[in-house]
């Protein structure tokens, strides 16, 4: 089955086509991150305005990558949600009006699922069951999966998710947005030693995680190396250093406890953080130990993109599964899901 994806959740528009039996063939991005960078974040209105004007010449692309035309297209599937409002209609109507104009099914699809499938477009996919952590812009979540669609929340943010903490941060740091990428990159000129931030929630049992006071500390810290005209280059260095140490060694902590107390032996780690190469680095040393073992998507596929929806919306259609209306749910527990139903 060939699948058109579409994703039009938030500031990126991602079109792919993946094939159940040949895999991807071909996927493109745009990215309006240059759009949103003068308001220092997603302005929803532009977000949706710039889907609308991006999205069907995206999608005449990736057939032509594909070499395919339109009715090569067997499935449709779109992101249905969760995210923003006006984004998410831009791509669920154009994915229904086209279904409708190709006489194909079509499926809307929940966007953290596309992220928490999106390793299985590696060549080392893992199998089920596993254990993910979901760690986004948005989300910051451990979840057992036991197989499609078969989801219990382990654990989540009480408030920011780990994503928007860099974002955060970089703001502080005047680095412009998105922030993870460019916090990432200082830290990599900063001292280890030289600060040693909080790890939230870690000196007690449970698998939630807290990350608005860690962002606060971080805010003292710069404040008071200004007050005492030390703010040079290797001190703002040394603090983006501690504030992803200390992100890491806390989702490196509770990866640990969930493998722990689920018994499962793979962990899947998806979303825009999944890139971060010190969290990569950390955590398979630290699996390593334990005879587990973790499992990425490739770096482009860390953020949104159109191949996990394709991807996650073909494991789906495959079962019988569909959408009879464009009905975008910015709101959508993951838990929510069920395995595919016809
Ligand atoms: P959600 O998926 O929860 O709806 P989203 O779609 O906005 O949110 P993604 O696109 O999956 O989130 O990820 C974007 C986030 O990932 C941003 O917060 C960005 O700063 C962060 N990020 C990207 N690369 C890195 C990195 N190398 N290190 C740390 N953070 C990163
Ligand atoms: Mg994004
Ligand atoms: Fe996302």
């Amino acid at each position: 089955m060939r699948v058109l994806g579409i994703e039009t959740s938030c500031d990126e528009t991602g079109v792919a086509l993946y094939d159940s039996e040949q895999g991807l063939l071909a996927d493109a991005l745009y990215s309006q991150i240059a759009l949103h960078a003068e308001f220092g974040g997603v302005v929803p209105e532009l977000a949706s305005r710039d889907h609308t004007r991006k999205l069907l010449p995206l999608i005449d692309q990736v057939l032509a990558d594909a070499g395919l035309i339109k009715g090569d297209i067997d499935a449709i599937a779109y992101t249905a949600g969760p995210g923003l409002v006006g984004a998410l209609m831009v791509g669920a109507c154009t994915a229904h009006g086209m279904a409708r104009a190709l006489a194909v099914p079509i499926l809307g699809v929940h966007h953290m699922e596309g992220h928490l499938l999106a390793p299985m477009l590696e060549p080392e996919a893992p199998d089920f069951p596993f254990v993910a952590l979901l760690v986004s812009g948005g989300h910051t979540q451990l979840v057992d999966v036991r197989g499609l669609g078969d989801y219990r929340l382990l654990g989540e943010s009480v408030d920011d998710a780990a994503g928007e903490a860099f974002d955060k941060v970089a703001k502080m740091l005047d680095l412009p947005y998105p922030g993870g990428p460019q916090v990432a990159a200082l830290a990599e000129q900063g001292d280890s030693s030289r600060f040693r931030f909080p790890r939230p929630m870690t000196d007690r049992p449970g698998l939630d995680f807290s990350f608005s006071g860690l962002k606060t500390h971080t805010l003292t810290a710069l404040r008071t190396l200004e007050q005492q005209a030390a703010l040079d280059a290797q001190a703002r260095a040394d603090v983006a250093r501690a504030f992803e140490d200390a992100v890491v060694d806390t989702l490196v902590i509770k990866c640990r406890r969930a493998l722990e107390a689920s018994g499962r032996q793979r962990l899947v780690v998806a979303g825009g953080v999944s890139a971060n190469r010190r969290l990569r680095a950390t955590l398979d040393a630290a699996l390593a130990k334990r005879g587990a073992r973790a499992y990425y998507p490739r770096g482009r596929f860390c953020t949104d993109n159109g191949a996990m929806i394709a991807y996650a919306g073909a494991q789906r259609l495959l079962a019988g599964q569909r959408s009879d209306t464009p009905q975008p749910r910015p709101r959508w527990p993951l838990a929510e899901l069920t395995p595919p139903q016809p």
